[in-house]
């Protein structure tokens, strides 16, 4: 029966989940588990944060994104607060029904850009490798929340005219590791998309984008650390954590793994309403970020996806916020701000 990705990432492993191979490796075990008892109820996330569904102002009924928390990130979440800065990130509001001229379903053009089944290019030298279409955690502001997952790859076979693609071009030096999230493929298919990718030549890096360091963060293994510091490309792994609060215990733990196995952490985060549009906010969540050995990399502008105007800060605002924080923290410790265009060569700076 064909299964699309988000059907297939929410079978609990040991069901027969596909994407899943039964493993005697207790890490990987575990990190399974974790994914398979996220939270994927509304209500029972706000039962969990003793608030009242009414009183948030909160949607609980089937939309087209439903609500994923895995209990590592939950933990985090402050019980009682209906303005905590990672519940307002994880938890659906009425607000996104709302519809606005500007909004689109595409914002970053992603589907003009698709080179082979699941391959975008639209950098020089760089393209991105849809790896893995779900995530561990739906983020309500994700301007990836409208993609047709469903139709990229999803058996290693597939991802073969991808693969010839990178090999024909030679100049292409890295591919990034994308989706969705790239770290939900179990080690094994992630080992042997690597080693497939190690056989091209003229590619010299491996990026990896995944916030699974961040809301599932026994994802990172001791053979996940060994697979990135093991190949011939140079690895790399870039976050996304948009609050300071996200970075704390086993969130932390797992990022210093990452850092202390040599392999080089950026994290981008997005400027959204009410969760780090302080310079407050933002300069704790680069001072975490550095604390930690982790580079902040981008502050995204919003992209004008629908369903996600709330969290929207207008650019001269976020402007004015990256100026205090250069007046605050190292010159290291400053993102770029950036927004995605469609057609534009690189990530605009602001
Ligand atoms: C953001 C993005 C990249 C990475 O851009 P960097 O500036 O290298 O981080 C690559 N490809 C696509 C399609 C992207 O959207
Ligand atoms: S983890 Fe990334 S891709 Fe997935 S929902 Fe969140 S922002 Fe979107």
């Amino acid at each position: 029966m064909p299964q699309s990705w988000e059907t297939v990432a929410l079978i609990p492993p040991g069901e027969g989940n596909p994407l899943f191979h039964a493993d005697d490796d207790p890490q990987v075990r575990g990190w399974q588990r974790s994914l398979a008892m996220a939270i994927r109820d509304c209500r029972a996330l706000l039962e969990r944060l003793h608030l009242d569904p009414d009183s948030v102002g909160s949607v609980c009924e089937e939309s087209e994104f439903p609500v994923v928390v895995p209990e590592s990130f939950l933990r985090r979440i402050r019980p009682g607060d209906p303005a905590d800065p990672l519940l307002l990130q994880v938890l659906p509001q009425a607000k996104e029904s709302a519809r606005f001229p500007g909004d689109l379903r595409d914002p970053v053009g992603d589907l003009d850009s698709r080179a082979a089944p699941g391959l975008l290019q639209k950098y020089r030298g760089r393209v991105l490798l849809m790896a893995h279409g779900s995530c561990a955690v739906h983020c309500r502001y994700c301007f990836r929340r409208h993609y047709p997952y469903a139709e990229e790859p999803r058996s290693p076979d597939a991802w073969t005219p991808a693969v010839e693609a990178i090999a024909a071009d030679r100049e292409i030096h890295e591919v990034i590791l994308s989706g969705g999230d790239p770290l939900l493929l179990s080690d094994r298919r992630l080992t042997d998309l690597v080693q497939r990718l190690e056989g091209i030549p003229h590619l010299r890096r491996l990026r990896i984008h995944s916030r699974l360091p961040i809301v599932l963060p026994d994802r990172v293994t001791t053979a996940l650390l060994n697979l990135l510091t093991g190949t011939r490309l140079q690895g790399m792994m870039v976050v996304h954590a948009n609050h300071a609060r996200e970075l704390v215990d086993d969130c932390a733990e797992a990022l210093r793994r990452l850092v202390r196995g040599g392999i080089p952490v950026l994290n981008q985060a997005v400027l959204l309403r009410g969760v780090n549009d302080t310079v407050d906010a933002l300069a704790e969540l680069c001072e975490a970020c550095v604390n930690l050995g982790v580079l902040p990399y981008y502050l995204h502008q919003l992209d004008r996806v629908q369903g996600a105007a709330h969290f929207e800060v207008p650019m001269d605002q976020g402007r004015a916020l990256v100026e205090e924080l250069r007046g605050r923290l190292p010159g290291y410790a400053v993102p770029r701000y950036v927004v995605e265009i469609p057609q534009a060569p690189s990530k605009f700076p602001l």
